[in-house]
C-alpha cells in the first residue's frame, strides 16, 4: 500500500509539476518566440536595402572610368535605398524602446484642433500639389494632456499613409470631435484601401498588404506599430475600418480627462 501510495504521489507531483511549468512557462516562451520572430523580421528588412546598395556599388567600380552622370540611376537607387534605411533603423529603435519601457511620455496640455492643424499644413500642400482634395474638419475645442513629438509623429504616420495609400483626384479628409469624454481623431482617405479581412493585421509589425508598392513608397511596415503603440501609452485606441465607397478610416480614440 506504502509502495502504491508513493507512486500515486509521485505521479501527481510530476503531473502538477508539468502542468505549472507549462502554465509558467507559456508566456515566457510566447515573448521569446515574437522577439526572435521580430529580430528575424528587422535582419531581413535591413539586408534588403543593404545588399541593393552593395551590388550598385560594385556595378559602378566595374567602369571606373565612365562619366558619373552615366551612373546616375545607380547613385539615385543606392541614396533611396539609403533613405529606407535610416528610416528603418529609426523606426527599429523607436520600437525596440518601446519593448523594454525606455520611452517615458511627456505630458502637457495641449490644444487639440490647433496642433491638428499645424501638423498638417505641410501635408495639406502636398496633397494639393499631388492633385488630391485635402480638408479638415476640427470641431473638438479640447486641450488633451499628450505627449507632443508622439502625438506629432502619430499624425505623421497616419497622413504620410493616407497620402501613399491614395491616387490623383482622390480626397483625403481630417476630422476631431469629442464623443462623451472622449476626443476622436479620424483620418479618412478615398484611396485604394484594405481588403476587410487584412485590417486587423495592419497593426502588426513588418505588416503590409502589398510589399512591392510598400518598398516603392519608402514603407517599413513599421509605422502603424509605432502608431498603436503611441495611442496605447496614451490609454487610447486605434482601429481601421473601410471607408465608404472607398478607402480607409483610421479612428483615434484618447480620454479627454474631463478638459
Ligand atoms: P508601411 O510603411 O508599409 O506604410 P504601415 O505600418 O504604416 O507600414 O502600414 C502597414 C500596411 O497597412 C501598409 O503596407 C498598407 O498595406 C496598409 N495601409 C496603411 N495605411 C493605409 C491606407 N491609408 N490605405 C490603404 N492601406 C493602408
Amino acid at each position: 500500500l506504502i509502495v502504491l501510495f508513493s507512486f500515486l504521489f509521485i505521479l501527481l507531483s510530476i503531473s502538477a509539476s508539468y502542468y505549472l511549468s507549462k502554465k509558467m512557462m507559456g508566456p515566457i516562451v510566447q515573448s521569446w518566440n515574437k522577439q526572435t520572430e521580430f529580430v528575424e523580421n528587422a535582419s531581413h528588412e535591413l539586408r534588403t536595402p543593404l545588399t541593393v546598395i552593395q551590388n550598385k556599388l560594385e556595378l559602378m567600380l566595374t567602369s571606373p572610368q565612365e562619366k558619373i552622370m552615366n551612373k546616375f540611376e545607380h547613385i539615385a537607387l543606392s541614396l533611396s535605398e539609403t533613405r529606407r534605411l535610416s528610416k528603418l533603423t529609426s523606426d527599429l529603435l523607436t520600437l525596440a524602446r518601446a519593448d523594454s519601457a525606455e520611452t517615458q511620455l511627456e505630458k502637457k496640455d495641449i490644444e487639440i484642433d490647433s496642433f491638428i492643424e499645424k501638423v498638417s499644413l505641410p501635408y495639406q500642400e502636398i496633397a494639393e500639389s499631388q492633385e488630391k482634395a485635402f480638408q479638415m474638419e476640427l470641431q473638438s475645442q479640447l486641450i488633451i494632456k499628450a505627449d507632443e513629438v508622439r502625438l506629432h509623429q502619430l499624425l505623421v504616420i497616419l497622413l504620410d499613409n493616407a497620402l501613399k495609400y491614395t491616387e490623383e483626384g482622390d480626397r483625403i479628409l481630417l476630422k476631431s470631435y469629442r464623443s462623451s469624454h472622449d476626443l476622436i481623431i479620424d483620418v479618412i482617405d478615398s484611396g485604394q484601401g484594405i481588403k476587410e479581412e487584412n485590417l486587423h493585421l495592419v497593426f502588426e509589425r513588418f505588416y503590409r498588404e502589398d510589399k512591392a508598392r510598400s518598398r516603392e513608397t519608402g514603407g517599413t511596415g513599421l509605422g502603424l506599430s509605432i502608431a498603436r503603440w503611441i495611442i496605447h501609452a496614451h490609454a487610447g485606441t486605434i482601429t481601421a475600418f473601410r471607408n465608404d465607397p472607398k478607402g480607409t478610416v483610421f479612428r483615434v480614440t484618447l480620454p479627454a480627462e474631463g478638459k
